[in-house]
């Protein structure tokens, strides 16, 4: 069973704004201080706009094509679209012509370009770089001993805007060893911060792990099966 009903969409987004309060609340935060990107990839238009009635205001996507078609479906400045999917330098123009976040630069090369590309007539692109956390060779990502130079890198291009980190670590199910890994990515943040870089975001967090992510700091939590439901295969 792989639809969808409105009300169960707005019942589940429900659930997921009270687990971000609970867990910043637990962790001295404000709730505000964590925004909630809903990842609607592979859901259909219909479930984004659900979403959208139920008050939900920023979507990530990852892959291009998917994304745009959703995005003319919804309509112009209707929500904040966030980039999240492997980037690929092909793909560098629409998605900087088309999105206001990227959360997953992990090139110097692909940075530039998005640089280039993003329109005068928009305001800069906002980016996180992605790093690999964890051992997974699989996993996309720069290394933390390599994110400082990119960091840097990024911060002088003239049409984006770095804001901070994002992680996608290992699957966990015990909290202690989830919040271990988001505390890496915390740590390399503050580290970039006493370098001099202005950074005020943290991408971490999904469906099975947002409590462990909100008590390392996170401020953007990417959530999808936990307001969809199950992603249609
Ligand atoms: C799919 C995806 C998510 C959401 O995962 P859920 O477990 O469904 O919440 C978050 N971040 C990235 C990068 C993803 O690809």
């Amino acid at each position: 069973m792989t639809g969808f009903s409105e009300s169960s969409i707005a019942t589940r987004l429900e659930a997921v704004h009270e687990r971000i309060a609970r867990a910043a609340t637990a962790a001295g935060r404000a709730p505000a201080e964590v925004r909630l990107i809903g990842v609607s990839k592979r859901q259909s238009l219909e479930a984004v706009r659900a979403a959208r009635a139920a008050g939900l205001e920023d979507f990530g996507e990852n892959f291009l094509q998917e994304a745009l078609a959703k995005m003319d479906g919804l309509g112009p400045a209707t929500a904040r679209w966030h980039f999240i999917g492997a980037l690929q330098s092909n793909k560098t123009a629409a998605v900087a012509e088309r999105f206001d976040w990227v959360h997953s630069v992990d090139r110097l090369k692909l940075a530039q370009r998005l640089s280039r590309q993003r329109p005068e007539s928009l305001a800069p692109l906002n980016v996180c770089i992605q790093v690999h956390i964890g051992d997974e060779a699989s996993k996309s990502g720069v290394s933390p001993a390599a994110t400082a130079e990119l960091a840097h890198g990024i911060a002088a291009l003239p049409r984006l805007r770095l804001r901070g980190l994002m992680a996608v670590p290992p699957p966990e199910h015990d909290p202690a060893r989830q919040r271990a890994w988001f505390r890496q990515l915390a740590e390399l943040q503050a580290g970039l911060c006493a370098a001099g870089l202005a950074l005020d975001t943290l991408s971490m967090g999904m469906s099975g792990d947002l409590e462990a992510a909100i008590a390392e700091g996170a401020t953007l939590v990417r959530v999808g099966t936990a307001i969809f439901g199950p992603r249609p295969t």
